[in-house]
């Protein structure tokens, strides 16, 4: 990107960030102390091209664990390893149309979750990654994923909010033995135990990273699957193109039909607080950390940084016609 227009979404950026500064609106995630305990008035935007620029304000060197934005890079995985045929025999395409952990909407009456972006398809996407494998080779095989899109800068491990999430895994848990029911719990080398696939899920969410690192990570899929500051290919730009397409359609849980209509980009959300957001266009990522969550569990400021930059600079792919 020339470096004048990177200069002027930075100054964009800037005036988006202090603007939105007071915005109180939303309430943190409740539902186990770690998440209900983090700093509500936490802010961070971060900004990487595919070639490399960055920019951060705010709060950006904060950790937080990724949660449901992990959801993606299993699925990359998952793609690369079996191919989209194989991996959508066992994980759908379609929006649930309901909350990312409905108990009736997110599966199918075939045991098959909806898609790879709420927690029943997540599961069943990671448990596909790998399998058959022991639970730290195929960490290995992740963390390692992770270390070339963020240029080695290693992504760490939320401990208390991978135990509290395994004491309140009771929706997970059910939802996964739903998949297995249906013999749809299956990996490259065969079936997989529900346990065993709704821990590995569960340290998956909990893998900790800033806003930096999330944004690095967001410029790879922006670069068709090679990461922006080593250039290694990390994803074949097949699959980078087919989970870009499924994060424009369902990343944003029951908001993604919202969202498409106002900032019609590549996005994925967590209930941490933080949004990933693709710019194809502009070969280009953001990742917002704010931790206030409107009712469908997206950030409040983070939404509303992506459709403020949209706006600002014409990013919507449908206003340009
Ligand atoms: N760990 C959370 C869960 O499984 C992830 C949810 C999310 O970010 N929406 O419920």
């Amino acid at each position: 990107m020339p470096h004048s227009q990177f200069t002027d979404i930075t100054q964009g950026i800037t005036e988006i960030y202090h603007d939105l500064l007071d915005n109180r609106d939303g309430q943190v995630a409740q539902y186990i102390p770690s998440l209900a305990s983090a700093d509500p008035d936490k802010f961070a935007i971060s900004i990487c091209t595919a070639d490399g620029q960055v920019f951060n304000i705010g709060d950006t060197d904060v950790p937080f664990s990724i949660q449901s934005t992990s959801k993606v890079f299993n699925l990359l995985m998952a793609y690369d390893e079996l191919g989209p045929e194989e991996v959508h025999k066992r994980v759908g395409t379609e929006q649930s149309g309901g909350p990312f952990n409905d108990p009736v909407l997110s599966l199918d009456e075939d045991g098959v979750p909806r898609n790879p972006m709420i927690n029943a398809g997540a599961i069943g996407t990671l448990a596909m990654v790998r399998s058959g494998e022991r639970e730290s080779a195929r960490a290995r095989a992740l963390l390692e994923i992770w270390d070339a899109m963020t240029g080695r800068q290693r992504a760490g491990s939320d401990l208390e909010t991978f135990l509290a999430e395994m004491e309140t895994a009771e929706g997970n848990r059910k939802l996964t033995g739903r998949i297995a029911a249906k013999d749809k719990l299956m990996g490259g080398s065969g079936e997989v135990a529900v346990e065993d696939a709704l821990r590995f899920y569960t340290t998956v969410c909990a893998l900790e990273l800033d806003s930096k690192r999330l944004a690095a990570a967001g410029a790879t899929l922006a670069n068709g699957g090679v990461a922006p500051f080593t250039e290694e290919r990390v994803f074949s730009a097949d699959a980078t193109a087919r989970a870009l397409s499924l994060m424009a359609h369902c990343g944003m849980y029951d908001g993604s039909g919202k969202f498409a209509i106002e900032v019609g980009l590549p996005g994925k959300s967590g209930v941490s607080g933080n949004i990933m957001l693709v710019i194809p266009q502009l070969r280009m990522a953001m990742a917002v950390h704010s931790p206030r969550l409107d009712p469908a569990g997206n950030s409040v400021r983070g939404l509303e940084v992506c459709r403020r930059l949209v706006n600002q600079f014409n990013l919507h792919p449908y206003r340009q016609l």
